[in-house]
């Protein structure tokens, strides 16, 4: 029985190969007897008139050019594993996974909320929206603007959740955005046992009632959650995988409310809260100052005079004027190359601007020190789009007629501007060779927002 706890404690909720279960195979084997473990297979094989179709059951990934057939010393046969979640463990057709169907685990109703912070009237009024949609279990979009404090609507909701005993998931598409979020829910709930799960991530606990998880993560869950929160529900790659929706609606229970949060909602995310769900509409900054409206600036062969070691002379201007002003900026470039050119050609104007990318290992380092003002402004991808605040940031794009800077793209990286008191507003520029209907849509879009006063 005690071991039958232990099992329990490691699987509840969870999908998992069983060659990497830590227990004794005996122990599995009477959970199995006792019908507390179930075993499926790992790859589903269903033959066609046209062959062999595979399924995997861990990822439910169903694209046939995403598997590998191979022969294998395991089943001495042909047989086929899933490269789409090969990086955790592989699952093939010969493979095991596990399931915990024995009793449920208990968690704890006893939860103190500690967040001492006021919700503005705008924010209670959508707090209490996606409360009341939680109860109901009712899918709830809450559409909220850059920096109008969306993690602190999240509180009352999940408080209710934990303290019905229930157990509760927030995910990101990012791990960046994972670990900003860790320590204030663990602020928040300073005695519920809270663990994030990212690649890489050290796991301590296997039965933590609030998980904190990257998208990919919840492929190895299995309706083990009462309610999802999809925070950044719009951010690469959520959008653009349909097994990580599949992933976030097999993680749920069966009927669980699975809850998106986004300053950005694609058109394909409000049709469904339209149809199926609840919507609530948040166009007010916590400071109740409008978003930053982009000023578009044409800058002809801006990346011919790069390569030609010259910064375009608009661009040095607005860099100079920010570094006289003692204002930090953010310079977002579409290509790494690009702003890898363009980073000694800045540090001719100030030795400490540097350059950050997915790949910088310390670009949270670099984020904190341009927050201390010890450097003057950073150079970036897309990377830095969302997520951060810096006070009294000034923000330019560099070609922001490239396909990457979509309108959600650059609604995010304009809500870097002006978010924290007392620095309400800043600029937000927008150089190009050529007008896209993406920058048209972001601006219209963010004008329509500031004279929004009702929801949706
Ligand atoms: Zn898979
Ligand atoms: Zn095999």
């Amino acid at each position: 029985m005690a071991a039958n706890e232990e099992i329990r404690q490691f699987l509840a909720g969870r999908i998992w190969l069983r060659q990497l279960l830590p227990f004794p195979q005996e122990a599995i084997d009477e959970a199995i007897q006792q019908r507390s473990i179930q075993q499926i297979k790992g790859v589903k094989v269903k033959t066609t008139w046209h062959g062999k179709h595979y399924t995997c059951n861990r990822c439910l990934n169903e694209n046939q050019m995403r598997f590998t057939v191979f022969q294998c010393a395991q089943c001495e046969a042909p047989c086929a594993y899933c490269r789409h979640c090969l990086n955790m463990g592989r699952v093939s057709c010969c493979s095991e996974l596990v399931i915990w169907t024995g009793e449920a685990p208990l968690f704890p109703t006893e939860h103190r909320m500690n967040w001492q912070g006021n919700l503005t009237p705008a924010q209670q009024k959508a707090t209490g929206e996606l409360l009341e949609s939680t109860k109901q279990s009712v899918s709830h979009l809450l559409y909220a603007v850059c920096g109008s404090g969306k993690t602190e609507m999240l509180f009352q909701p999940i408080h209710y959740l934990l303290k019905e005993g229930k157990r509760v998931c927030l995910a990101a598409p990012r791990v960046d955005v994972i670990l900003e979020l860790l320590p204030r829910l663990q602020a928040a709930f300073p005695d519920t046992i809270v663990e994030a799960l990212y690649g890489g991530a050290e796991v301590e606990r296997f039965d933590a009632q609030l998980i904190l998880a990257t998208t990919h993560q919840l492929y190895r869950f299995h309706e083990a959650f009462d309610a999802v929160f999809v925070d950044e529900a719009d951010a690469f790659p959520y959008t653009a995988e349909e097994t990580l929706q599949q992933a976030v609606r097999k993680a749920a229970k069966p009927n669980s409310p699975i809850h998106f949060v986004t300053a950005t909602p694609s058109a394909q995310l409000l049709a469904m809260n339209k149809k199926q769900g609840n919507i609530s509409l948040l166009a007010r900054r916590y400071h109740g100052q409008p978003l930053p409206v982009p000023r578009h600036e044409a800058l002809w062969n801006y990346d011919k005079q790069l390569k030609k070691k010259r910064i375009p002379k608009k661009l040095l201007d607005w860099t100079q004027n920010c570094l006289n002003n003692g204002q930090p900026f953010l310079i977002f470039f579409h290509q790494i190359e690009l702003m890898e050119l363009a980073e000694p050609l800045f540090q001719q104007l100030d030795g400490k601007i540097c350059a950050v990318h997915a790949e910088h290992a310390d670009r949270k380092e670099r984020v904190q020190l341009l927050r201390k003002k010890e450097i003057p402004g950073l150079l970036t991808t897309t990377i830095l789009e969302r997520g951060i605040t810096i006070p009294n940031v000034q923000v330019a794009v560099v070609g922001a007629e490239q396909t990457i800077f979509n309108k959600g793209a650059l609604i995010q990286i304009g809500g870097r501007v002006g978010r924290s008191v007392p620095h309400t507003s800043g600029d937000f520029v927008l150089f190009h060779q050529g007008v896209t209907s993406a920058m048209d849509e972001a601006k219209r879009e963010i004008c329509k927002l500031n004279k929004t006063e009702v929801p949706l």
